[in-house]
């Protein structure tokens, strides 16, 4: 069976990672596939309640593909909505590119 927390912090470096590092102005082009690519991640996602879960957050608050901070900060709160089903602490979201591009500021 697959391992879902295992599986969970690979996905998320992945997911947390492309919009780290997604265009400033993305092309009507490049919107389409992130926003196909989070669709498709919800039907294949090998964990099949998290992939349930998942397509009803992407109904309730679809992704904001229009800019890199916006992408970075939607990917931020859909992983707070799992942390908060799970009774994980919260991520402050003003601190994702630090975390996932630039390296934590001390
Ligand atoms: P993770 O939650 O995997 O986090 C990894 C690292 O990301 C953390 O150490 C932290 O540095 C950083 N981080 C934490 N929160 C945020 C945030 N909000 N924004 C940016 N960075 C952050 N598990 C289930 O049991 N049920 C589910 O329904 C479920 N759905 C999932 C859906 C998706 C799309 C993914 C990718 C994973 C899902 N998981 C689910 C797995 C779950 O979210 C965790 O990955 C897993 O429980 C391991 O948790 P962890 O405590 O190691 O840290």
């Amino acid at each position: 069976p697959v391992d879902s927390e295992e599986l969970g912090r690979s996905g998320w470096t992945v997911l947390h990672t492309m919009a780290a590092y997604y265009p400033e102005n993305p092309s009507e082009n490049v919107q389409k596939d992130m926003k196909n690519f989070m669709t498709l991640l919800s039907r294949l996602y090998p964990c099949k309640r998290c992939a349930k879960d998942l397509r009803k957050d992407l109904k309730d608050d679809p992704p904001d593909v229009t800019s890199q901070k916006s992408l970075a900060n939607w990917m931020c709160n859909l992983h707070n909505k799992v942390n908060e089903k799970l009774g994980k602490p919260l991520f402050d979201c003003s601190k994702v590119n630090e975390r996932w591009r630039d390296g934590w500021k001390d």
